[in-house]
């Protein structure tokens, strides 16, 4: 029995039917090799799945923040690397849908009904968790900023045609000195870094970005200057979930399989009995749960109010069951495990945990939430604080 409505379950169909045919049969290959996959945007086109998040004015599917999950989640549990790819280019997308006026709306989105992609680049070395530490500059001269600086672990960066760069227009000011640009690729001075070897989401593009002298029109900076902390915060919040949704098809396609290994390998008299089927059960009740954490957070985005408690509740409850689920599907098979398919899972769910902001960093966020009054968080949200 499902609520979903009637569109939104069609919506997903289309979803597992495409992640069955195009990223299922091609997910190991990838994570073998490492490398990305520009094959899948090719596929991709047809559908306009990387224009979900593109207002319908805009010409995208406009689909709204659950609808947005239920395809996320089928990605993910296709493959995490490749619904990485999805999820990061709406990121980007995001941070121009809070603060781009209409022609920055225009010019962003419309390459991604055709399938192209965004990054979003706010980390750098040493500005992590602490993201208002980077050194990224933009210096205006006339109707231009000229941008300095370096980025790293940027998903997408090899592959994306626009990026959206978060830089300092006042280093005095700190924080409050950041402010947000889209910059084209193939600007002079803008050069990609070679792809980062990692443990999971390996057919991801993950690099480095350097920005020498790099000028970008004063017509690309995102809001006012000063803007980019408030317009990250909110980006984040919006985009938070899209890793829960990852996260829960991830655990579900752990589960499903081993589930699968399961019964071949346990038949008849050896089969442990309550030993197994009560984890395989409690692996269940994990999921349900995240699944239900994060249709909980889109269902508030999608009303309209208040969710970035939410938006880090999901991010860090799905991320984490994806972490055990994962590592506990290993467990019941043993080396057989180990060696399959369900150890790619588990070295895929780390990630989870770990970017658009580590699960430390929500419990700050979600522990600042507890201690505040209801209104009192209400208010400050929406003074953007
Ligand atoms: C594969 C991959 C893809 C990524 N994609 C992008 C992207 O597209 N765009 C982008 O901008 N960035 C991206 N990132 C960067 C990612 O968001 C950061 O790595 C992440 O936010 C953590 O920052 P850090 O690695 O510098 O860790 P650090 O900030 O150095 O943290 C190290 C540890 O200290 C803990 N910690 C730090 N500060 C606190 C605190 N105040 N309280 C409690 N604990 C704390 C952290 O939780 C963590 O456990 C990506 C990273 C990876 C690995």
């Amino acid at each position: 029995m499902s609520i979903l409505s009637p569109e939104q379950q069609a919506i997903k169909q289309a979803a597992k039917e495409f992640v069955a045919k195009y990223i299922i049969p091609n997910a190991v290959t990838y994570d073998k090799t490492g490398e990305f996959h520009p094959f899948l945007l090719e596929a991709s086109r047809e559908s306009k799945i990387f224009a979900m998040a593109v207002p319908k004015e805009y010409g995208g599917l406009d689909y709204d923040a659950l609808t947005q999950a239920l395809v996320l989640e089928e990605w993910g549990y296709g493959c995490a690397g490749m619904g990485t790819t999805l999820a990061a280019s709406i990121l980007s997308m995001d941070s121009v849908m809070v603060a781009g006026n209409d022609d920055q709306k225009r010019r962003y989105f419309t390459p991604m009904i055709n399938a192209e992609i965004g990054a979003f680049g706010l980390t750098e070395p040493g500005a992590g968790s602490d993201a208002g530490a980077g050194k990224t500059t933009a210096v205006k001269t006339g109707d231009e900023y000229i941008l300095n600086g370096t980025k790293c672990w940027i998903t997408n960066g090899g592959f994306a045609s626009e990026f959206v760069i978060y830089a300092l227009t006042d280093p005095a000011a700190g924080m409050k000195g950041i402010s947000a640009f889209i910059v084209e690729r193939g600007l002079p001075g803008f050069t990609i870094g070679q792809a980062d070897h990692k443990l999971g989401i390996r057919s991801s593009s993950t690099v480095e970005l350097f920005l020498k002298d790099v000028h970008v029109p004063a017509a690309n900076l995102l809001g006012k200057e000063g803007e980019g902390m408030k317009i990250a915060m909110k980006t984040l919040d919006m985009a938070r979930p899209a890793i829960a949704a990852l996260s829960v098809g991830l655990a579900q396609r752990a589960l499903d399989e081993c589930v699968k290994m399961v019964q071949a390998r346990f038949t008849g008299k050896n089969y442990p009995g309550q030993t197994l089927s009560f984890k395989l059960a409690d692996m269940q009740i994990q999921v349900d749960a995240a699944r239900l954490s994060l249709h909980n957070a889109m269902r508030l985005r999608d009303a309209g109010v208040p969710y970035s408690k939410e938006s880090a509740i999901s991010k860090t409850f799905c991320s984490d069951v994806a972490m055990q689920v994962t590592s506990q599907a290993v467990t019941l098979m043993g080396s057989a495990g180990y060696a399959s398919e369900l150890g790619k899972f588990m070295r895929d769910s780390k990630i989870m945990q770990i970017y658009e902001g580590t699960n430390q960093i929500q419990r700050l966020v979600i522990s600042r939430a507890v201690l505040t009054p209801a209104p009192a968080m209400a208010a400050a949200q929406k003074a953007g604080k």
